[in-house]
């Protein structure tokens, strides 16, 4: 892990304001004094989403801040190792055979270069009644991987599939799309059990199993597979999902809040 290729991008987005009623031409840079509109169109990137950081060399992991949205754009290269890095251009530095303990049957998919544009609300609020997760993106772990629900295509459990996660707990989809269903390994590894992981779509954080010196498994949490209390980013407390290592692993029944976009 040689360099953090972060680059963290704030930008305020100052609505540009045409002023045509306001004659006065004073063209003063003011940063912050836009907009009438009660939104927050000057909020600044919340101290949580600098965590989101990669190794992996061209990550292009931008994240920043565009009117009541982060932005966080990745192109999904997970920055550990992995046997479905075998025979891409990554190869050379990022293959690695299995090395991971049970049994492991590699999928017929190689990692390929993806173009996920997250755009996921500033300000998290509960919805009043919760959306189902989608197939694909549901959210973003903090190395710019994908994380995935616990459903395999057409929404039937993973079973053969979970074979197919590699040592660090993820594999790519046909298109090359590598995510996690599961607890991203060489994140807890090096951040600790505690940690951030991502956020979901909706702007809740996501937690490792690790509370406290407790280790959480679903039945500690509500249906959507969180809970409200104190973090280490929100000692205010926060509604946050933790990873557990039992089913549904990172989500329940569906969102706890309303959710963003995420297009590749
Ligand atoms: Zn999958
Ligand atoms: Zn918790």
């Amino acid at each position: 892990m040689k360099k953090i290729f972060l680059s963290v991008v704030v930008t305020t987005i100052a609505v540009a304001t045409i002023s045509f009623s306001c004659s006065k031409n004073t063209s003063t840079p003011s940063s912050s004094s836009s907009s009438s509109s009660s939104s927050s169109s000057s909020t600044s990137l919340p101290d949580i989403y600098k965590k989101i950081s990669s190794t992996i060399q061209g990550s292009n992991l931008q994240v920043y801040v565009d009117g009541n949205y982060v932005v966080i754009k990745s192109n999904g290269l997970p920055d550990h190792k992995s046997p479905y890095y075998k025979g891409t251009q990554w190869a050379s530095t990022m293959y690695q055979a299995y090395n991971g303990t049970g049994s492991f049957s590699q999928n017929p998919n190689t990692i390929a270069s993806q173009n996920y544009v997250f755009k996921i609300p500033i300000t998290p609020s509960v919805a009043s009644s919760s959306q189902q997760t989608p197939m694909g993106p549901m959210g973003i772990a903090i190395n710019g991987v994908p994380l995935f629900n616990q459903y395999a295509a057409g929404r039937v459990a993973l079973t053969s599939e979970i074979y197919s996660f590699d040592q660090y707990g993820g594999h790519p989809a046909q298109a090359g799309d590598y995510h996690y269903h599961v607890e991203p390994l060489y994140i807890t590894l090096n951040k600790g059990k505690d940690a951030l992981l991502g956020f979901l779509l909706d702007g809740y954080p996501v937690y490792g199993p690790l509370e406290n010196g407790k280790t959480l498994t679903s039945s500690d949490l509500d249906a959507y597979h969180g809970h409200t209390s104190a973090t280490a980013d929100y000692p205010n407390g926060i509604y946050h999902y933790h990873i557990t290592a039992d089913a549904p692993y990172i989500n329940g029944t569906g969102f706890y809040g309303n959710p963003g976009t995420v297009t590749n």
